[in-house]
Parts: structure tokens; sequence; C-alpha cells
């Protein structure tokens, strides 16, 4: 086409916005995408490519005439963002940190029988809160309390969203405008702002610290009740150790003082487990069925923690106790969907055969997935990584340890197997495994390990049942 405008770099770049073609004619054209995607859609995505295309072309300089797009690449490119809109956030990813129950990475994995339940509980009516016996309103707490009561010796129990708000709940309730009585070695912070001395702010409760840091003896509970003692309170240090010169007092010494001067207990185990974990070759943490024998009064634990079901918060206990937390009103505030208590139940009963739950349940499953499975893995995954990073880079197996996460366990290592890539030193490659933990990173199921020890590993432990889905995408692996 000709212009009648003379020939100045000013005017071809007003022809070419000119030539753009108007919203009318693209949408005359886009009928497939308005069937896909309904025209309102596309009609605002049409026009705001095209004012942008014609921003661009009044102001970039070195644009041509012929530049100008036509309409097939202009459906072209609406296709292109349309699609990138719609994929996910939320992605599924490989997580190779060798850390199981990674909070930045959704903790625990949901067992096949949980996830049937959870489907279930969204696409059909259910009794959440309808007592089938009578045909009159239930309490969601019904579903699953009986089962806690078994598998921990509790009274009663209830559900709240997660264990920040099963201790901001219990706190409330027990200790509001009253004091409450913590070892200064258990003033614990969790990652992401879980503070004990916020939330006990929050919760209207004041604390009083007792004892030191390393050492607490009975004595200093027993001095510091007061006469508007609410509690007394234990909590497990999660994700640090105390060691060396150190004193803690058994929680069954600080019940009975509890009970001697009629202040009830309260325990935050935190990732609490319902088993002994020792008959899986793992460390000991207590169980809350052994708090609860202790003369707890309370005790909380997390859901997705090494329990290995959804995000949950759980508080058993004293049967009127846990009907003070229920009639509270934050109760109601903080209370879980269906979905949660759906994907409970059925982990929950998983536990009346703990010596299934290596099979069963998925968590305990990785953590407890042998050594030598992880190390043969390696052997079929070590060529096919090499290959598609080419020279590069080095691959080979490596023994590495793993973490449970979540703040239980903090020091003890599970042994582990895995593949560690080096930069090849000869290619002189500049930030040679930054850009390789990126490129794992940019794939369409993003993989995440860690940098140690100048080598990116990634720890096979939680590898398990998707290694062909890893295997196919090594082909965009683009360091
Ligand atoms: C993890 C943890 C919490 C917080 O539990 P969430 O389920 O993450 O809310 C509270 N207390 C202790 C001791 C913990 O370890």
């Amino acid at each position: 086409m000709t212009s009648a405008l003379p020939d100045t770099p000013a005017n071809t770049l007003h022809r070419r916005a000119v030539y753009l073609p108007s919203v009318d004619k693209v949408l005359q054209e886009a009928g497939a995408l308005i069937e896909r995607h309904g025209r309102s859609r596309i009609l605002r995505a049409v026009q705001s490519l095209l004012s942008e295309l014609r921003t661009a072309a009044l102001t970039h300089n070195e644009a041509k005439d012929e530049d100008a797009p036509c309409i097939n690449d202009i459906l072209k490119q609406v296709e292109v963002r349309l699609a990138r809109q719609d994929s996910s956030k939320l992605k599924k990813m490989f997580n190779l940190t060798g850390t199981v129950l990674h909070t930045n990475l959704g903790r625990a994995l949901l067992p096949d029988v949980a996830v049937q339940a959870v489907v279930d509980a969204m696409t059909s009516a259910s009794n959440l809160e309808f007592d089938l016996e009578t045909g009159k309103r239930g309490d969601r707490d019904d579903l699953v309390e009986e089962l806690l009561c078994e598998l921990t010796g509790a009274e009663a129990a209830t559900i709240v969203n997660n264990n920040a708000a099963a201790v901001l709940l219990l706190l409330n309730t027990m200790a509001m405008g009253k004091e409450v009585i913590v070892s200064r070695g258990e003033l614990v912070e969790i990652g992401g702002a879980f503070r004990i001395p916020d939330i006990m702010q929050r919760a209207g409760a004041t604390l009083r610290e007792t004892g030191s840091t390393n050492r607490t003896h009975l004595a200093d509970y027993r001095n510091a009740i007061q006469a508007d003692t609410a509690l007394l309170m234990k909590v497990h240090c999660s994700n640090y150790v105390i060691t060396g010169f150190t004193k803690s007092v058994e929680l069954d010494e600080i019940t009975a003082l509890g009970r001697e001067r009629n202040i009830p207990t309260a325990v935050d185990l935190g990732s609490g487990t319902l088993i002994d974990l020792e008959q899986f070759g793992m460390v000991r943490e207590p169980t809350v069925r052994e708090a609860i024998e202790a003369g707890a009064d309370l005790v909380t634990f997390s859901g997705d923690k090494l329990l290995g079901g959804p995000q949950a918060g759980i508080i058993v206990g004293r049967a009127d106790l846990i009907t003070q937390i229920k009639r509270n009103p934050l109760k109601r505030a903080l209370r879980v969907g269906k979905i949660t208590l759906a994907a409970l139940e059925p982990v929950l009963a998983l536990y009346r055969s703990p010596e299934l739950l290596t099979q069963r349940l998925t968590t305990m499953r990785l953590l407890t997935r042998p050594r030598t499975e992880m190390q043969q893995q390696a052997e079929t995954l070590i060529p096919l990584v090499q290959q598609a990073l080419g020279d590069a880079y080095q691959v080979q197996g490596a023994e590495m340890s793993s973490q449970v996460g979540s703040g239980a366990l903090p020091v003890d290592q599970l042994p582990s197997f895995g593949i560690k890539i080096n930069a090849n030193p000869a290619h002189k490659l500049s930030n040679a495994l930054g850009r390789l933990e990126k490129a794992f990173r940019q794939l369409p199921r993003p993989v995440v390990g860690r940098i140690a020890n100048e080598a990116f590993c990634l720890d096979l432990r939680c590898l398990d049942g998707d290694q062909q889905e890893f295997i196919d995408q090594l082909a965009f692996l683009k360091p």
C-alpha cells in the first residue's frame, strides 16, 4: 500500500499504526477462539494486544512498514497469551531437596485413599454436619473425634485449620486475661512467623517465662505460679536442640504439679506422631498417647507434618476442656472445611495398622525408603541426566542424608542416595551451578534440589512413582 504522506521516519511509524487491523476485523476471523473461550474474553484480549501493538508502532524507531502484523499473527499471539494465562500458578514439582516434609513445597503428600475421599466429598453432598442416626444437625468434629480418641487415648478431640490455630484457640480459651507458664528453653519460633510469645499475646494471655534457656527445674514452675496462672504449657522445641548443660522438666512432673495446684497442663507437640517411630529405624519422637498418659490435659499437633495428612491442627484432651474450646467463638473462625476432614479420616484410619504404614501412608513410605532402592534408581538416571547435560557437567551417584522436615526430629538425618552434579572445570562456565539449578527449576514440572559442597544435589528419596515423568522432561533441560 502507498501513502500520501512523505516518507519521513515519523510518518512510517504512523502509517504502521494505521495499518493495524481493526478489532472487528480480527474478531471476524476469531471464530474458533471465541468458541473455546467466549466472545468477551477474546474481545478483551484482542483489544489489549492491538493497543499494545499500536503504542509499540508509534514508539519504536527501527520498525519497518512490513512489520505490521497480519490478522493471523495477531490471533496466534492472542492464543499464546491465553494459554499462558490459563496455565496453573500452582504447579506439580519434584521435591528432590532431601527434606521430606518441606513446608514451602506443601508438606505431606496424601495417600490415594485420602485423595479419593476428597474427590467424593467435593463432588457429592455429605453428612459433614448431619447426624444420620437422628436426622438432626451434627458437629463436623464428630467425623474424626472417635478415631482420634482411639488412637491417642484422649477423651475428646477437635480440629482447626492448622496447629498454629490450635495453639491460639487453646490459649485464648484457657488463659485469656490470665497467665501461662512456659520454660525459657521452649519459647520456639517456627519458620513463617509462628512464635510462642506472639501467639500468646494475640490470644490475650500473658506469658510467664520460667527457668533459663538451657535449664529449667520443677521448682521454677512451682515458683512461677500466681493466683491468676491459668495454664502450664510445654512446647516441643521442633526445629532446634539445646545440648550440653541442660535440664528440662519431664511432662509427668509438670502435670503432677498442675493437678496439685488445680491448673491444667497443655503440650504443643508441633509435629506430633501417633506411633513409635523407632520401629521404623527412626529416632524417637514423643507420641500423642504418651503425652496423654503423662497426664497432659490438652495436646496440640499438626495434621500435615509427621502424621502425613492434610493441613490441620488437632487438639485432643480432657472432655470438659475440649467442650470449652469448641464453644469459643474463635473456633467457628478457625474451623476446617470438608475437604480437610475428608482427607484426615482415612489417614487416621491407616494408623489402626501401624506395621502397614510404611506401605500405605505416603509420608511414612518416603521416610523409610530403603537406600538400596534409591541407589538403583540413581544408576538408571545418571547416564540419562549426563546425556541431557552434555560434557559441561559431571554427573555421579552420591550418598546423601535427608531430613524429616517441618521441625520434626531436627537433627535426625536419614541415610539417603542421590545424584550429584559438578560443573566440569575445563568448560569454565560462569555460575555453572546457579545456571543448572535454575534450568531444573524451569522445567515443565520444576525440579528443586540443593547446592552443597560445590555440587548440585538431587536427593532421590522423594522421587517415588513418577520417575518416567522425570526422565521424559530431561530433553527440555537447557542450562
Ligand atoms: C509446626 C509447629 C507449629 C505450627 O504448626 P502448623 O501446622 O504449621 O500451623 C506449632 N508449634 C510447633 C511446636 C510446631 O513444630
